[in-house]
């Protein structure tokens, strides 16, 4: 007999989250405003992910090239699968394909990559960029100050399409950083610069995703919270 494994402990923390999700939306948004909900799937079996798209997951996030390749198989098809992890550019042909969003973005390097790739398979792929709020040294991303001018950069190319910007804030005085994070959203849409688009926000974890949806989050990543502590092989 097949060993059932038990996941009621991911509909417990879905429940949890969700719950916790829309009190931050009615405290602080507009009815009307949509969030979305990301399982971010690092480490994690694709069984546990299974049973999360089964709670009502739309949503998967791939840190790891080569772990996502060898789970890809598995999942259920209703969920779309995004790229959220450090991308090499040599990795990119791998993946194009299989990705709706890819929010880790921060050369003009990468996205020319992902356009040659993309323009290969036919795709105008959708990306965020990703930028380090906190200008920590050990973090990936594009510093506020150089924003712009990436932006207006990758704005030229032709199969690739910026949907808005994603970042990790420091663990220390995150709200400042939030808050941050959303002037800078807010500001470049203002702007409305050319094939730049800002309807995606993508900032909040396990530890923060309620008050990255008080500073306009659109998009909350949540790994731990959903599947437990990550058990590194
Ligand atoms: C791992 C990871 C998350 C989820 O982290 P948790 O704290 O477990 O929710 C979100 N975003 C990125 C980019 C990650 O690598």
């Amino acid at each position: 007999m097949q060993m059932e494994t038990n996941f009621g402990y991911i509909d417990e923390n879905y429940r949890r989250i969700t719950y916790e999700i829309e009190e931050a939306k009615a405290k602080y948004r507009k009815p009307s405003e949509e969030i979305t909900l990301m399982a971010v799937t690092k480490t994690v079996a694709p069984e546990a992910v299974n049973h999360a798209i089964g709670c009502g997951i739309r949503t998967l996030g791939e840190n790891r090239v080569q772990e996502f390749l060898s789970k890809k198989e598995f999942y259920l098809p209703e969920a779309e699968v995004h790229f959220i992890g450090h991308l090499q550019t040599n990795k990119v042909k791998y993946i194009i394909e299989d990705m709706t969003l890819i929010h880790s973005v921060d050369s003009l390097r990468l996205a020319a990559e992902i356009d040659r790739h993309a323009a290969r398979v036919g795709k105008v792929q959708d990306i965020l960029i990703e930028v380090n709020v906190g200008g920590e040294e050990s973090k990936s991303g594009v510093s506020p100050e150089q924003l712009e001018d990436l932006l207006s950069e990758i704005g030229q190319l032709s199969y690739v399409h910026v949907r808005g910007l994603m970042t990790i804030p420091p663990a220390g005085e995150n709200e400042k950083f939030l808050c941050q994070m959303q002037q800078l959203y807010l500001d470049i849409s203002s702007k409305k610069m050319d094939n730049i688009d800002m309807d995606i926000l993508s900032m909040g974890m396990s530890g923060d995703y309620a008050a990255a949806i008080r500073y306009g989050s659109t998009l909350v990543r949540i790994g731990s919270a959903l599947f437990g502590a990550r058990k590194y092989q």
